[in-house]
């Protein structure tokens, strides 16, 4: 089933250039029974693609038409039946039209008038069609809808672009040998080399009905609910629902056994109404779907607190060994001196070999008080040692050993963990090339603090070994 929709999907994108998602979304669309809106200007092959849905499943019957104002529902449902009406009944000749179409494609759908529109939504949604005082059951799959532009505002043509779960904007080839391959190229009908039976799309939905959503799907769903209601985006509790079915069938269909993180990105052609919130969507979206695994911020944190100890144990050796007199104590190094004096600030010190007596303090009165005794003796030729005490330089060289393995092990199990991301983008034929590469891209910086981390690992190894001497 797998690779009867994968060879489809590769089959159709030979065929259609530049329509990677409108041709997944219009697949997933059809088996998982949802409608599509295909937004832009005419002459885009969106009707052409319809048809070609339509053609992917094995005796299946399609349905065109192109609305105006005037459209009547004669020409949508059926005329009335002249015979029935002999008897006073009032039901349509169905065969052909719309109520008896598995596949159909609405050009001009928003043109629909109010004498059309009721009937069109009970379709869309219920799939029953009203015929008199019969009502079908239409064995219809998806609706392809197209437009010019979004609906004016008007709440019965607001729902009916409510029914439409896959939205696309749909624009003119871009790259120019696509173009001429589209233009020069046989127009023959496309023919797929397999299609699908209506027993296995009812099959596939059958397999997803209970796919489990992996725990970081729920978390991510219940994230992305929050943001988008933070951005003014508003997505209605039945569109979850169905978002969520058909991450279900799309996953079931890869063989998939639950839905996992980076499904979440197809939900980008469902989840916007308004064509501005496109990119913001996508951008989110992408985002929430690398983010979970490894999480490389808490070792961030941890070997941040590694330097910043480091560097507040690094100490001034003091050239010769400094007196206070008063408390007949003696320092060898700057902080326990420095700690002393903001204790005691009237003491005073004494250095070996001279009687003269020191005071510290910031508020220079005389030369005997020094801001700094570091610079006193730098200026006396004595320059001192910046280093770390030995016995917790060799704590800390132990610390710093160890957090290397650790980064080592981290990579390990990152790089693992990106080749599996790879495989799960590449086996899946639902993603176009530019959400492979914007996926891994994104998962490439939120794991670029590693090389930061290997960074600040040597700058704290140079900290604690260094032995700077400050000289004046
Ligand atoms: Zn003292």
């Amino acid at each position: 089933m797998d690779s009867k929709l994968r060879r489809l999907s590769r089959e159709l994108n030979d065929s259609f250039k530049e329509r990677e998602d409108e041709i997944a979304g219009s697949l997933l669309a059809l088996i998982s029974k949802e409608h599509v809106l295909f937004i832009g200007p005419p002459g885009t092959a969106k009707s052409m693609l319809a048809k070609q849905m339509c053609n992917c499943i094995e005796g299946s019957s399609f349905f065109y038409y192109l609305l105006t104002r005037f459209t009547t529902p004669d020409e949508i449902f059926g005329p009335l039946s002249l015979t029935a009406l002999q008897s006073d009944i009032f039901c349509r000749n169905v065969e052909g039209y719309l109520p008896t179409a598995n596949v159909s494609f609405l050009d001009e759908i928003f043109k629909s008038n109010s004498s059309i529109l009721n009937s069109l939504l009970t379709i869309l949604n219920e799939r029953k069609y009203h015929n008199g005082s019969i009502i079908l059951d239409v064995p219809l799959y998806t609706v392809f809808g197209a437009s010019n532009e979004l609906p004016e505002e008007n709440e019965s043509l607001e729902a009916l672009y409510d029914r439409f779960l896959f939205r696309y904007h749909v624009r003119y080839i871009e790259d120019e040998l696509n173009f001429l391959e589209m233009i020069l190229g046989r127009s023959e009908t496309f023919i797929p080399s397999q299609k699908l039976t209506i027993e296995e799309l009812g099959g596939m939905q059958r397999d997803a009905a209970g796919l489990p959503l992996d725990d970081a799907v729920v978390e991510a769903i219940l994230a992305l609910r929050r943001e988008l209601h933070a951005a003014g985006i508003a997505v209605s509790d039945r569109r979850w629902k169905k978002l969520v079915q058909v991450l279900r069938i799309a996953s079931a269909a890869l063989g998939r056994q639950s839905v996992d993180r980076t499904m979440l990105i197809l939900l980008q052609h469902m989840i916007w109404k308004r064509p501005e919130e496109r990119a913001t969507i996508r951008k989110l979206l992408i985002e929430i779907a690398v983010s979970g695994g490894i999480d490389i911020e808490q070792r961030e944190r941890d070997l941040h607190d590694l330097h910043a100890s480091a560097a507040l144990l690094k100490d001034y050796v003091l050239p010769c060994t400094v007196t206070c007199p008063l408390c007949e104590l003696d320092f060898e190094r700057w902080k326990a001196l420095k700690g002393h004096a903001s204790n005691h600030p009237d003491h005073f010190y004494i250095l070996p070999g001279s009687e003269e007596e020191y005071q510290l303090s910031s508020v220079r009165t005389s030369p005997r008080i020094l801001p700094n005794l570091i610079d006193k003796f730098a200026s006396l030729g004595k320059p001192v040692k910046l280093t770390m005490p030995s016995p917790e330089r060799e704590l800390y060289l132990g610390d710093v050993e160890e957090f290397e393995e650790i980064l080592d092990l981290l990579q390990r199990d990152l790089d693992a963990e990106r080749t599996a991301l790879i495989r799960q983008l590449e086996d899946n034929f639902w993603l176009s090339g530019k959400d492979r590469e914007d996926m891994l891209y994104e998962y490439d910086v939120k794991t670029r603090g590693m090389i930061d981390m290997r960074k600040l690992l040597g700058e704290t190894r140079r900290l604690i070994l260094s032995e700077d001497l400050q000289t004046h």
